[in-house]
């Protein structure tokens, strides 16, 4: 516990934690389970290329996400790629995609030959805005991408009337909602695909790897081939696949075997969230100025993050508490920003539209330490700082603005 202010570690005293408390799931099977489950690739001889862990996880997240087809991959963003790259059917065109969202969407959207065409969001879901979407479809719009968010997937029917209006391809980056309902059922099946990823610091943990769910069958055929070379022995008996690009985005067998475990134990992390969350719920009830993002009340969801609004009358700016909750050893990061259209990751000399909605949630949001590194103790500990922060803030605004700390 602090006493005064210069027992800050941005001003100089001893941090919070000696060691880093994360923003990512980092959910961590028991070693012996996880090599029992490797075996079989071992016993097998058959490592990756479809081995039999990898045919396992993609049956069982079929299942689970209640689709026809589950497609495994080295990782979400090559899933991402591929859907865009097929969906274009061999033109250069755009994709519709948020701007309050995930770094990797307009890097990916270039991989596929397509620009990113920057959309705004709603104010509370986050996810696109079915109004924004309409206006900015044109003749170069080859697919619309949707980003559920952790705390509300959004109007995906919305989204998907427009798309139908227009004739487009619609996905979706699920990346968030692993364990989320909409209309009361899993996400996966909603629009034409979705895409998972299976990194470390996400709910479902394969050190990397991701997948993308569909029902549609001639897809599921195109993205198997995709996947691996899209090599002409393999070529599926559908139509349309000339302008389809092979690559080696196949996921491996060690890494689905840890993919493996963590869905069998989606329950226990989706248990685990809840409790730091409600922790955080509890601490910060108090706390004026900082108020916790809430989830969607009348779906499951995963809890997986924790991320606070900063608002006016905090004493400190959203940057000032990140860079002193980093200090503490909290690696935390504001959450989403800058926003895409005004980041380094815009396409140089793109042309990009004012967001005002966007605009707004990036300058107000950070992320607080959850997963498995952090402990409801921990979380007791960052509330209690938090609630100094709030007694001291004028004194700590003028101390961190002599640093030059805005
Ligand atoms: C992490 C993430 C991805 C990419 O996942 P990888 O498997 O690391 O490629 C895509 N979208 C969102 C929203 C993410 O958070």
């Amino acid at each position: 516990m602090k006493t005064c202010i210069d027992e800050l570690a941005i001003l100089g005293g001893a941090p919070l934690f000696d060691s880093p408390r994360s923003i990512g799931q980092l959910y961590s099977t028991d070693v012996e389970a996880y090599l029992v489950t490797l075996k079989e690739a071992f016993d097998a001889r058959h490592l990756t290329n479809d081995g039999p862990i990898v045919r396992r996880l993609e049956r069982k997240l079929a299942r689970f996400h209640g689709t026809a087809h589950c497609i495994s991959l080295a990782n979400a963003g090559l899933g991402i790629t591929m859907l865009m790259q097929l969906f274009a059917n061999g033109k250069q065109g755009e994709v519709i995609m948020p701007a309050f969202s995930y770094r990797g969407l307009p890097h990916f959207a270039q991989w596929a030959g397509q620009l990113p065409c920057f959309c705004d969001v709603d104010p509370l879901t986050h996810f696109l805005d079915p109004k924004s979407v309409e206006s900015s479809i044109n003749e170069r719009t080859t697919s619309i991408l949707g980003v559920c968010n952790f705390n509300d997937p959004g109007d995906i029917d919305g989204l998907t009337r427009i798309a139908r209006r227009h004739n487009l391809p619609v996905f979706l980056d699920s990346v968030y909602a692993v364990g989320s309902t909409y209309k009361n059922r899993n996400l996966g099946p909603f629009t034409d695909a979705e895409v998972y990823s299976l990194h470390a610091t996400k709910l479902l943990n394969g050190f990397e790897g991701g997948y993308i769910t569909t029902d549609d069958d001639a897809l599921a055929q195109k993205l198997i081939w995709q996947r691996n070379f899209a090599l002409s022995g393999l070529k599926p008996y559908i139509e349309n696949t000339e302008s389809l690009f092979g690559l080696n985005a196949k996921l491996n067998e060690m890494h689905a075997a840890m993919a493996l475990l963590s869905i069998d134990n989606i329950e226990t992390i989706i248990d685990c969230n809840f409790s730091r969350f409600y922790a955080y719920r509890y601490g910060l009830k108090d706390i004026n100025g900082l108020y916790l993002l809430p989830y969607k009340k009348d779906e499951q969801v995963n809890y997986q993050m924790a991320v606070v609004e900063v608002s006016a009358e905090w004493p400190l700016t959203r940057n000032q508490m990140v860079s002193l909750l980093r200090a503490e050893g909290c690696s935390i990061s504001a959450y989403y920003s800058p926003a895409l259209h005004r980041s380094e990751h815009c396409p140089p000399g793109l042309e990009v539209p004012d967001l005002p909605v966007t605009e707004e949630l990036a300058e107000k949001y950070f992320q607080l330490p959850v997963g498995e590194l952090t402990s409801t103790e921990d979380i007791e500990k960052i509330c209690q700082l938090l609630s100094c922060i709030e007694d001291w803030g004028s004194e700590i605004s003028v101390r961190l603005n002599q640093k030059g700390l805005s």
